[in-house]
């Protein structure tokens, strides 16, 4: 198979973890003799300092040429400041508007070797396998916002909007999902107080009657983040809107010991040039600038991500699984980065446990 893939390493560890990926997609096409064309391109604080804007034109050029994309993270102090005209968190959001990706799937499983490495105690991770799936171009992130003087004071407003159609379709991605799980769907909202949130309810509802095989509930956002450290192994698939979303993964990525272990794939209707959908695949976490250039990073998330990248835009399912049984592996022998080592143990660099992980494929 012949495939142009775009990389966009971003800021922070970004380029380090994607770099670790694209060894790992190599070691993939040499051992099932595939072409993995890449090409690399700027977005976030990056382009900022390159081009004056967080997502170049040429860049999303190139994403919508792609068959997928790899993205590492974006963001870090140096763009921070709040009253910044153009801010590297814009680029994000371009290119998932821009490429139409209105779903962010989470997995979060957690390795059983990797219990002590989470705060939570044993009995309650047991049985950990969750999928998240959060609307991705909708709700408060893309709603009106301004800044307006009232009583000579400084007011700011942000809008929380949602369409029916943005909402059911990514209502029937859940339950599709859950239909290659456990069949269980949880609906997440805030229905006691928001408007968005009782429509949000009634089209999940709606929707819900075409999958008389999937289990269906509502939870109250509030209760939902509770829930996710009292009984987490009570989900299977978790569907809310695009903050809600956000919030919640963050929290539930604690459960599988580190926040650099969690993959994602944002996907939307477009399909690439092998007849699938053309994502947009990058770990949970940030640019983390904390341990930027130190060579510490954990690579897990985003060699997890090219995992769902091999099997969601791919097709390569036998690929996909190879790679995430070389991260296992590679856990189960006991191989550690930094964030993960636990009484002890020995904290690998990047660049040692990606090794492992090719010579693991
Ligand atoms: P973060 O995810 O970057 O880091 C939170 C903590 O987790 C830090 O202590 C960090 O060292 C650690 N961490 C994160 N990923 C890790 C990894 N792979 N290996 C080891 N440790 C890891 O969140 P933050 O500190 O709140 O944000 C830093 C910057 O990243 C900000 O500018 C923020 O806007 C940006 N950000 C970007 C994205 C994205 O690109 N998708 C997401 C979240 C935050």
């Amino acid at each position: 198979m012949k495939t142009k893939l775009v990389l966009l390493p971003g800021d922070g560890i970004g380029p380090e973890v994607v770099g670790a990926a694209v060894k790992v997609l190599r070691a993939v096409g040499q051992r099932y003799g595939h072409t993995f064309e890449t090409e690399t391109h700027l977005m976030g604080g990056c382009a900022i300092d390159a081009f004056g804007v967080p997502l170049p034109e040429e860049t999303l050029g190139a994403c919508l040429q792609a068959d997928a994309v790899l993205l590492g993270a974006v963001g870090g102090p140096k763009w921070d400041d709040p009253t910044a005209k153009v801010r590297p968190e814009q680029g994000l959001l371009g290119v998932r508007k821009g490429l139409g990706l209105f779903a962010n799937l989470r997995p979060v499983k957690l390795h059983p070797d990797l219990v002590d490495s989470s705060p939570l105690r044993r009995e309650r991770l047991e049985g950990v396998d969750l999928l998240v799936v959060r609307e991705l171009t909708g709700g408060l992130y893309f709603g009106p916002k301004e800044r307006r003087e009232v009583n000579g004071e400084v007011q700011a407003i942000d809008t929380m909007v949602y369409a029916e159609h943005e909402i059911r379709r990514v209502t029937h991605l859940a339950f599709q999902a859950a239909r290659g799980r456990r069949k269980k769907v949880t609906s997440v909202d805030k229905a006691n107080i928001l408007e968005t949130s009782r429509l949000w309810r009634q089209t999940v509802a709606e929707v819900s009657k075409q999958y008389p095989d999937v289990q269906y509930e509502n939870i109250l956002v509030d209760a939902a983040a509770m829930y996710l450290v009292t009984r987490p192994a009570s989900f299977d698939v978790m569907v809310t809107e695009n903050m809600f979303g956000d919030i919640l993964t963050d929290e539930a990525s604690v459960l599988s010991g580190s926040m650099g272990n969690l993959p994602s794939a944002s996907l939307g209707d477009g399909l690439n040039g092998h007849g699938h959908p053309r994502g947009l695949y990058e770990p949970i976490h940030g640019s983390a600038p904390d341990i930027a250039g130190k060579g510490i990073a954990n690579p897990i998330g985003t060699i997890l991500s090219l995992a769902m990248l091999l099997r969601h835009s791919l097709g390569l399912e036998t690929e996909a699984r190879a790679v995430e049984n070389a991260v296992d592996t590679a856990i189960r022998e006991g191989h550690r980065t930094a964030d993960l080592a636990r009484n002890g143990e020995k904290a690998l660099s990047t660049e040692d446990i990606t090794e492992i992980f090719v010579s693991r494929i």
